[in-house]
């Protein structure tokens, strides 16, 4: 039993169940390459994979400053949502359905990351269990309404559920309602990019533990330095998420949110409400609220709490994590959190994104708004698209989208972030 008090490590459990893999060997000597992608997270493996779809012959480098899996791509809670919604913060938000270019894109990077995850086997869990929405309060079930006539309006089935088959099913006591739809995978999003980085294809070549330190163009080419490397690139594509910053211009268009999750040891169907079903993903009616899974093998994982400016140490985590299982599930309660670990999320006003050739020969994309596993591959593919010079009707699409809004700098950023993560604190009450 983890003691609720103790401090202990931040630790993700996705990496920790997984076995130990061996990094691949940083970047030595000089490289030249036709296209350098920078972050071996999900938006860098999907270009690097794409790269070498639409251009087999020419040589893509990856460089990671950390290991695979380390990142937010290794961290998340494992919604691979194809159907996308927006997402109220206040029950009387009155939202329209994602736009048609979203669920276009959304679609096009599920269909490829199956192909992908089965073409090579990848071990990761992929269950297609589908997602309910799920409300607490009156406010979240108010919510509710606005989800149903998202999915109505996208042509998607719904089945409305009341509180004594949630907790039948989920065996929890705690929601008053919810709507379950079926497009949603949920999946170890740890073996998951490790298994994209560990089946690229033969002109990808990945390197861990290889921090771009410096950038350069040079007379129509790239030249990037790692500790005692040089690579040289034709094209280069920024996939460093919200490290974009150091080398684009895109600081302006994002701004970087901290959340955590928590995953209680194997636990017993009593401590688990006697539920149902052995696996299922539940996300909260309002967007502030917090996120739970059953994972198969009776885990519990909550993905709650957002911070600005600030990572939370272990102790805190814990500390705020806790009563929200205990709210949930009072008999897992005296078990706690064996993990506790949180991620960085890059935010975008009203989540539109950027994507883009900033200076010649040098692309970027943010804006995945906590989304990153299939909205971070569509954007990861269209980026390599863009780098190879092509053009398709996605890509098209995509450039016509509304691009992500300038964000005040600091301390103005600071005040405005404070005040809305208060005030949708505040709304989503027990929906966190
Ligand atoms: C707790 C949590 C739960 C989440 N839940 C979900 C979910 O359920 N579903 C979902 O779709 N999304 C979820 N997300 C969001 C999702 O994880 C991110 O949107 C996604 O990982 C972003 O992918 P990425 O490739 O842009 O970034 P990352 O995975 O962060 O990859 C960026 C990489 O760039 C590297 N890098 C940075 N600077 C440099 C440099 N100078 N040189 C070399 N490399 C560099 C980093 O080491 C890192 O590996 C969640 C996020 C968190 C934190």
């Amino acid at each position: 039993m983890t003691p609720l008090t103790a401090d202990g490590d931040l630790r993700c459990a996705w990496t920790a169940l997984l076995p130990p893999r061996a990094a691949t060997p940083p970047l030595a000597g000089r490289v030249d390459c036709a296209v350098a992608v920078i972050g071996a997270g999900l938006v860098g493996l999907a270009a690097a994979r794409r790269l070498a779809e639409l251009a087999p012959a020419d040589p893509v480098v990856v460089l990671d400053a950390g290991e695979v899996g380390e990142g937010s791509a290794g961290r998340n809670s494992g919604f691979t949502i194809d159907v996308p919604l927006s997402h109220a913060m206040h029950a009387k938000d009155s939202l329209g359905p994602v736009g048609g270019t979203q669920l276009t894109l959304s679609r096009w990077s599920y269909a490829w990351l199956e192909r992908v995850v089965r073409e090579h086997a990848i071990d990761c869990a992929w269950q297609r269990c589908g997602r309910y929405y799920a409300a607490a309060t009156e406010g979240g079930r108010r919510a509710l309404d606005g989800v149903a006539t998202q999915f109505e309006q996208l042509g998607e089935r719904i089945e409305r559920v009341d509180a004594d088959a949630l907790r039948e099913r989920l065996g929890s006591a705690y929601y008053r309602a919810a709507l379950f739809n079926a497009s949603c995978t949920l999946l170890q999003p740890a073996a998951l990019v490790r298994g994209l980085a560990d089946t690229l294809p033969p002109s990808v070549r990945l390197h861990e533990r290889s921090r771009v330190t410096a950038w350069q163009p040079q007379g129509g080419r790239h030249r990037l330095e790692t500790a005692g490397a040089v690579l040289t690139a034709r094209r280069v594509v920024w996939a460093t998420h919200t490290d974009l910053g150091e080398f684009t211009p895109l600081a302006r268009r994002y701004l970087t949110l901290h959340t955590y999750a928590g995953v209680t040891p194997p636990l017993g169907d009593e401590a688990l409400g006697q539920g149902r079903l052995s696996q299922w993903g539940l996300l909260p009616a309002l967007r502030a609220g917090s996120t739970v899974r059953r994972l198969s093998g009776g885990r519990i994982l909550l993905r709650s709490l957002w911070s600005y400016g600030r990572a939370l140490g272990a102790g805190e985590v814990r500390q705020a994590l806790q009563p929200l299982l205990a709210a949930r599930f009072p008999r897992a309660a005296a078990h706690g959190f064996e993990y506790v670990w949180g991620g960085p999320v890059s935010i975008t006003r009203r989540s539109d994104p950027y994507l883009g050739e900033f200076s010649p020969g040098a692309f970027a994309f943010t804006g995945c708004n906590g989304s990153g596993i299939v909205k971070g591959t569509a954007y990861g593919m269209l980026l390599a698209e863009m780098a190879s010079g092509g053009s398709s009707e996605v890509l098209e699409l995509a450039r016509r989208e509304r691009q992500a809004a300038w964000i005040p700098p600091e301390p103005l950023r600071r005040i405005a972030v404070g005040v809305t993560l208060a005030r949708n604190a505040r709304h989503a009450g027990a929906e966190i």
